[in-house]
Order: structure tokens, then C-alpha cells, then sequence
């Protein structure tokens, strides 16, 4: 599936209230490239959960796959919990 992460970071992008992308990760470095979107293809296949390695297609996040970074093609399932 396609996801928006940032050029920057490769961290997935979410979309604000007025349609804007934001990256949540370096938000804070309004000069650089921050938060600018960058259209990937992701194989859900192999995204895998960062900490306990469940698979994306076998959680209930392959919609959205929070925290996910395409550096890594990780994500977080939320196995320690959402604080
Ligand atoms: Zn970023
Ligand atoms: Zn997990």
C-alpha cells in the first residue's frame, strides 16, 4: 500500500485537521525539509512491529501502521502498551 512518511526522518506523516502534513518526529526544524511528504510503496508483508516483531499484515494496524519508519520498515503494535 502507499503511506506519506517524511523526507526527512521516514517517519509516516499524519495529516492535521486542515489537511496538512506533519511529522511528528522533527516538527521542530521548521527550516529544514521536515514533514515534507514522501509517497512510498509499503509491502505489509514485511513490516514487522520494531519491539516484538508481529507482523503488519497480522495486527489490526494495516491500515494505519503507527510509528511506522521506512528506514527501518518497522512499526509499533502497541505490545508495551500506548502511553
Ligand atoms: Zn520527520
Ligand atoms: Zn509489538
Amino acid at each position: 500500500m502507499k503511506v506519506l512518511v517524511c523526507k526527512t526522518c521516514k517517519n509516516i506523516l499524519q495529516i492535521s485537521k486542515d489537511g496538512k502534513t506533519e511529522c511528528i518526529h522533527c516538527f521542530h526544524f521548521p527550516e529544514s525539509d521536515s514533514g515534507l511528504p514522501e509517497e512510498i510503496d509499503v509491502d505489509l508483508n514485511e513490516v514487522s512491529c520494531g519491539i516484538c516483531k508481529r507482523r503488519a499484515i497480522d495486527t489490526e494496524w494495516r491500515e494505519t501502521l503507527p510509528s511506522y519508519n521506512a528506514k527501518s520498515n518497522t512499526f509499533y503494535c502497541g505490545c508495551r502498551g500506548w502511553e
